[in-house]
């Protein structure tokens, strides 16, 4: 039997090892100057002013809808096709959430559709306070339009960027924040770079920066200067809101630092192997990932669609025989509306039909740093034996 090719895995080598092993000889274990290190190495390579190390990008997405002020009466949109955790972060705040269909060559959300249910909101008086634009499989979404719109409508633009550390835009890396409020970033071990568990908001906006690490300590401050009394001694803090402990470990940083330095090579890596898929996949009844001219991928995941018509299996038949013969394919991702959960909050199949299209014909092949040019030979040829 041959080994199981997962669709994604963390790298992990000698220096990365070596650096989590001096932080755990040092004096400290958590926000000591392994996070500061990290959250500084993040911010130049992104090129933004300020970033806030937290424990998921779950949490950086929380504190970043909660800095901006989104609550009650309020609404987030996002795309449905992302995990669950771009949507439950405006749930979480008390806001309601809706969904914006995707671009159907991209798969993010479609800048069209959002323009037109704008319009359609400011009519009926419910446009959102935050739209999170998410970058599927590490390509940005069109941001300079998404910016334009925000500034005529009035909305907050929060990046999930959980795929696209190490991604570019108009010649820009994601995480600037050029076109966003707020960027953030996962640290998981499937994505690019890993802490772990992990998670990174990044922002050019001092105010939000403040407000993000208060949040990220239980709202409280040792700053006198943001203190509502006289500071009574230098043991003395305030809490001025409510906040959470979402700190990062400086064990989980120091992996990150040296996860940074490998990035480049990380995503060169999946850039080539995403170039020899679509080589391989040539001529063959599906469609490979199609990039807009103004981005460059960091490869997070490599989505193909099959083209149904032309194939006598089921998308569902080849998936599992695919697993079957070792192959971890994985499908990102299973529409956020459809789940028992927003159904339940009232959405409904039929919603979103682009995405609803898309679930029905995606797979992720795997893609990762490790993945030898064997393993993507075999996984190619196994898929083709189920194709053809
Ligand atoms: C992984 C992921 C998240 C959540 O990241 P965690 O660090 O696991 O909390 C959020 N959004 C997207 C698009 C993701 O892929």
């Amino acid at each position: 039997m041959n080994h199981y090719i997962p669709y994604g895995r963390q790298n992990i080598n000698q220096q990365d090892i070596d650096s989590v092993i001096e932080v755990l000889r040092s004096d400290w274990l958590t926000q000591g100057p392994a996070i500061k290190g990290f959250e500084q190495a993040v911010a130049d390579y992104c090129g933004a002013k300020y970033a806030v190390a937290v424990s998921s990008a779950t949490a950086a997405l929380h504190i970043a809808c909660l800095a901006v002020g989104l609550g009650q009466g309020d609404t987030l949109w996002t795309s449905p096709n992302t995990f669950v955790a771009s949507a439950n972060c405006g749930l979480y705040c008390g806001a309601r959430v809706d969904f914006v269909d995707i671009n159907p060559h991209t798969y993010n959300l479609s800048v069209d559709e959002l323009e037109y249910k704008l319009a359609w909101a400011k009519k009926q008086s419910c446009l959102p306070k935050v739209v999170i634009p998410v970058h599927l499989a590490g390509q940005s979404c069109e941001m300079e339009r998404i910016a334009a719109l925000a500034k005529q409508y009035g909305f907050k633009v929060i990046e999930d960027a959980s795929h696209a550390i190490g991604g570019v835009y108009q010649g820009l890396p994601i995480g600037s924040c050029q076109f966003s409020d707020m960027t953030v970033f996962s640290f998981h071990p499937v994505k690019i770079i890993t802490t772990g568990e992990g998670g990174m908001v990044l922002t050019n906006q001092g105010d939000l920066y403040e407000k993000l690490i208060r949040l990220r300590t239980h709202g409280i401050t040792r700053n006198p200067e943001l203190m509502q009394e006289e500071s009574h001694g230098c043991w003395y803090y305030q809490q001025l809101e409510l906040g959470f402990n979402y700190r990062m470990t400086d064990i989980q940083a120091a992996l990150g630092v040296s996860q940074m330095q490998r990035l480049d090579e990380f995503v060169s890596r999946r850039r080539f192997l995403a170039q020899r898929y679509n080589e391989l996949l040539e001529d063959l009844p599906l469609t490979i990932p199609w990039q807009h001219l103004d981005t460059e991928s960091s490869w997070h995941l490599y989505v193909i669609r099959l083209k149904l018509d032309k194939i006598t299996k089921t998308h569902r038949q080849i998936f599992e025989e695919l697993r079957q013969g070792g192959i971890g394919v994985n499908l990102h991702y299973i529409p956020v509306h459809t789940q028992p959960y927003y159904q339940q909050l009232g959405f409904k199949y039929g919603d979103f039909p682009q995405v609803e299209k898309y679930y029905q014909e995606a797979i992720s092949l795997p893609l990762y740093y490790g993945l030898t040019q064997e393993d993507q030979d075999r996984i190619v040829a196994s898929l083709i034996e189920r194709l053809i």
